[in-house]
């Protein structure tokens, strides 16, 4: 599959990787939109929200999980996680992924 996280995933391409366990591995944003900016992306290859499952529920809180212990661990203050869904939200990688985004940023919802 010519997907590009999970050529990340499986080692095929280089990456800033910080985390990493059995359901997700966490890196470093290429374009950071933030002065810190992880993807936290699942192992499984779901392309975004709108193709999540049932199935999936206890995969995607482990995200969630991740994503604060990558929060403590960097001692954020304060932080948004974000997913986009389809190409009009933005998204331009098609296998799921959540946007941690820490520090002084411009962006404001
Ligand atoms: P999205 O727009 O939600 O699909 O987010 C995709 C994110 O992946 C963007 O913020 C890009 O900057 C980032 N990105 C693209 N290619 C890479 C890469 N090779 N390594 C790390 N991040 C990347
Ligand atoms: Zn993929």
């Amino acid at each position: 599959m010519d997907c590009l996280f999970c050529k990340i995933i499986n080692k095929e391409l280089p990456s800033g990787i910080v985390f990493e366990n059995s359901i997700a591995v966490a890196i470093k944003d290429i374009y950071p939109k933030a002065p810190v900016h992880i993807l936290i992306i699942p192992k499984k290859h779901i392309v975004s929200i709108n193709q999540m499952e049932e199935a999936d529920k206890e995969l995607m809180g482990g995200l969630f999980l991740i994503a604060k212990q990558i929060a403590v661990k960097k001692k954020l203050n304060g932080y948004k996680l974000l997913f986009n869904v389809g190409r009009e939200s933005g998204q331009i990688v098609d296998h799921l992924h959540l946007h941690l985004l820490g520090g002084k940023m411009d962006l404001e919802l």
